[in-house]
């Protein structure tokens, strides 16, 4: 009952709020704020395809995320990837359904900061909470839908895209938070991010979905834009460290614009998140390949 209460004063605290949104095609999208996804000017998303759960949304947002799932039957909860933004209600989901959480590369679940939290994650996100996952096959079987397990690593090592073959829908989580080259959390590898972009394109999707509420119809040519973007700016990258630039010179020269955005991610996410870590990433894994 205490539980119950203090995490209902933390979503006050947090000043969480979830829209419901019936998108067609069997597909519901939960739309998750709070004060912080205000500030950096995004959504948290998790959406239901029949009784399959694509993510969970964030541990803050908890009660009114159990209350919007309430009458809904789910018979098993699929993550697009471990990180605590979209799996923080997994436990609690999978308690209330009896039902297993599926993660693709569950032997990573405590990596990538997950071990032990920054302070900043937790406060954006609340307390996330232990949860048992089941390691992903190729597919995901419910009572009435289905979806296709196409791995996509390069934003986490969990990382897969969910596609439904009916309505050629696919989820891809944070494969796509932007388009072209951007911020990048520092375990990314953007050779494996542009890959899975590739891979993801393959598939000749109708519909996109992500992680923090983008919606692009016929999205090929926007994942393929920004495969090629992030190729371009992570060769550059390499290129004019290999001519002595300081790390910095280089971001400033790859990404002309939007400088105070990127300081404020970078402030925010105490340095998780920023410019500087895609053009570090670029250099040590374009070495990792030759
Ligand atoms: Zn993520």
């Amino acid at each position: 009952m205490l539980k119950g209460f203090l995490s209902r004063l933390n979503a006050a605290s947090q000043q969480a709020s979830i829209k419901v949104e019936d998108l067609g095609d069997g597909i519901m999208a939960y739309r998750l704020h709070s004060r912080w996804t205000r500030i950096l000017g995004f959504e948290v998303s998790f959406y239901r395809v029949g009784d399959l759960l694509v993510d969970t949304g964030f541990a803050s947002a908890r009660p009114l995320v159990l209350q919007a799932l309430e009458n809904s039957a789910i018979s098993a909860i699929c993550c697009t990837h471990h990180h605590e933004d979209h799996t923080g209600n997994a436990g609690a989901l999978a308690e209330r359904y009896g039902c297993p959480v599926f993660v693709y590369r569950p032997e990573h679940l405590d990596s990538e900061g997950l071990a032990r939290l920054l302070s900043y994650r937790r406060l954006f996100w609340g307390k996330p909470g232990k949860f048992g996952a089941q390691a992903m096959g190729s597919r995901i079987v419910g009572r009435d839908s289905e979806l296709e397990v196409i791995p996509a690593p390069g934003h986490s090592q969990t990382h897969v895209a969910l596609f439904e073959s009916v309505s050629r829908t696919v989820f891809v989580g944070d494969l796509y938070v932007a388009p072209g080259a951007s911020a990048v959390m520092t375990h990314e590898n953007p050779y494996l991010l542009a890959d899975s972009l590739r891979r993801v394109a393959a598939l000749e999707p109708r519909r996109m979905l992500t992680g923090h509420g983008i919606d692009v119809r016929n999205p090929v040519d926007r994942l393929l834009a920004k495969a090629r973007s992030i190729e371009r700016a992570a060769a550059r990258s390499c290129r004019l460290i290999d001519e002595g630039e300081r790390p910095r010179t280089v971001v400033r020269k790859i990404f002309p614009k939007g400088r105070q955005k990127d300081w404020m991610l970078k402030v925010l996410t105490q340095g998780e998140f920023s410019r500087l870590n895609f053009v570090r990433a670029a250099v040590k894994h374009g070495k990792d390949e030759n």
